[in-house]
């Protein structure tokens, strides 16, 4: 299983990073499959970072076999997606861009991937280009987004993603977030939505 991940894909939180690049194709990266936390577990905060941010993501769930698919397809080859957090040492990656080197070790350590509650694509009370989903933080909505504000759609995503690398089942796409990230601190409490439906809850520790 690997988990793929969209950076700068929504113009407003490219603003808050003060990202001025004008993309024309989107930006991947990667995660390992030892970042992937899921059911609810807590996540401790690491000692190699002061300031862990969430990024509050729609996440895909590959459901079949996939290479060099077209656009038009590719609502074929899932079935499931959830609400996740893609969680960021935002020093480290800082400091390593600046340098201008790969900042891997900033999105892929362990349980940076968090992930709710799969639910069907087609149980949705909103189309899949029109999906509400927001952050709670200690009860305060922090970061409201909506897939109609992707610079890339998630059909583009997958097709650009399986140019490059053939797409398996179970594999995630974590599919960029919008603006309102920050930093977490101890017993922080997350919870994640799609719509009303509340997919995402768990705890920093
Ligand atoms: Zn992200």
């Amino acid at each position: 299983m690997k988990i793929i991940c969209v950076g700068m894909n929504y113009a407003n939180h490219n603003k808050e990073l003060h990202n001025s690049l004008i993309l024309t194709e989107p930006v991947i990266f990667m995660k390992s499959d030892t970042s992937l936390l899921k059911d609810g577990k807590p996540f401790f905060l690491p000692d190699f970072s002061e300031d862990i941010q969430y990024e509050t993501e729609i996440v895909v769930k590959i459901s079949r076999l996939g290479k060099n698919i077209a656009r038009r397809f590719a609502y074929r080859y899932f079935e499931e997606l959830t609400v996740g957090i893609d969680l960021t040492a935002r020093d480290l990656q800082q400091r390593l861009r600046t340098a201008g080197l790969p900042w891997e070790i900033s999105k892929s350590f362990d349980g940076s991937a968090v992930v709710g509650r799969f639910v069907g694509k087609d149980s949705l009370e909103h189309t899949l280009d029109n999906l509400p989903f927001r952050l709670e933080l200690n009860g305060q909505t922090v970061q409201e987004g909506n897939t109609a504000d992707m610079l890339f759609a998630i059909d583009e995503i997958i097709a650009y993603i399986s140019r490059f690398v053939t797409l398996r089942m179970g594999d995630l796409i974590y599919t960029g977030t919008p603006a309102g990230v920050g930093t977490l601190h101890i017993n922080d409490h997350l919870q994640g939505y799609i719509g009303e439906r509340k997919l995402l809850d768990f705890h920093v520790r």
